[in-house]
């Protein structure tokens, strides 16, 4: 089974950000012309309860998606849901009294689809995340929830205990003071069009990154295989709190590979590579 396939294009992505058409420094055409210049593929913006960009459209070489996002107060916690690529007007159709899952169907019944936004951050329990459906990622990391932006932890939690969230990364920009660029999601897409992102997004095929590049992640043979730009850690997670071989370190790592314990009861796995300057790329958890 391969994850990532090595006979793809990608295409390199942000799916969050900010504006001034809600809490963000910039005006929508300044945010997308700076991620344009930074060599993105693609911006969904998604502004709170606020849909800035009505229908897709190609800034030059940059594909610009419909975005929203959605805000929700549970007791000890909140709730983000990141919508995107909406095909519809999603305004009049939302209820947040009716809670997230509202706000996912809603997203989902107009075309689009749903993120579950820094759950660390809106420190979501596992029981909380355990209950939606329908939900196409969370963001592993946050770049803008500098205090909590690594959500790695709740999602293992989550996912030991059977409800994987397939991952990505975001900059949730909205300062623009650095934060821009940094925390992104690579998609194996057939093309460079909204119905394509999330064709390829439907199908797992991509990853999250903050720099190096995974070519290919495969189980195969009862390993996890993962084949990446050069880096210096290669960690494998599992719901097996501990297994041997499950740290691989040196200079220019650019294979790894890891024998998977079913016999123990392994129930899933991911791999998370971390490069020299200390970015990190992540798999989604797989189901065994
Ligand atoms: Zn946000």
């Amino acid at each position: 089974m391969e994850l990532i396939k090595p006979d793809r294009p990608f295409y390199r992505g942000n799916l969050h950000c900010h504006t001034t058409n809600s809490d963000g420094a910039w005006a929508p055409k300044a945010v997308i012309e700076a991620y344009r210049a930074m060599g993105y593929d693609f911006l969904a913006v998604t502004d709170h309860r606020h849909v800035s960009i009505p229908t897709p459209y190609m800034a030059g070489s940059m594909l610009v998606l419909p975005g929203i996002e959605l805000d929700y107060a549970l007791p000890q916690e909140v709730v983000h849901i990141v919508g995107f690529g909406m095909e519809q007007d999603i305004l009049p159709r939302l209820d947040y009294e009716r809670g997230p899952q509202n706000g996912i169907n809603v997203i989902r019944a107009c075309g689009g689809r749903a993120i579950i936004a820094h759950p660390h951050w809106s420190l979501n329990t596992m029981a909380t995340l355990s209950a939606f459906h329908d939900v196409t990622a969370a963001e592993v990391y946050n770049t803008m929830s500098v205090m909590r932006p690594d959500s790695a932890n709740i999602l293992d939690v989550t996912a030991a205990h059977g409800r994987l969230y397939p991952f990505v990364a975001s900059d949730d920009s909205h300062a623009y003071a650095g934060e821009q660029g940094i925390s992104y999601t690579m998609v194996q897409a057939e093309a460079l069009t909204a119905d394509a992102i999330k064709a390829a997004m439907d199908a797992g095929l991509f990853y999250a990154s903050q720099g190096p590049r995974l070519k290919r992640v495969a189980i195969e043979a009862g390993r996890m295989i993962v084949e990446c730009s050069p880096v210096e850690r290669v960690y494998f997670f599992s719901n097996l709190v501990w297994t041997p071989g499950r740290i691989i370190q040196g200079k220019d790592v650019t294979q790894a590979s890891y024998a998977l314990h079913h016999a123990e009861g392994e129930r899933f796995v991911r791999c998370q590579v971390i490069d020299a300057q200390g970015h990190s790329a992540w798999s989604s958890p797989v189901l065994l």
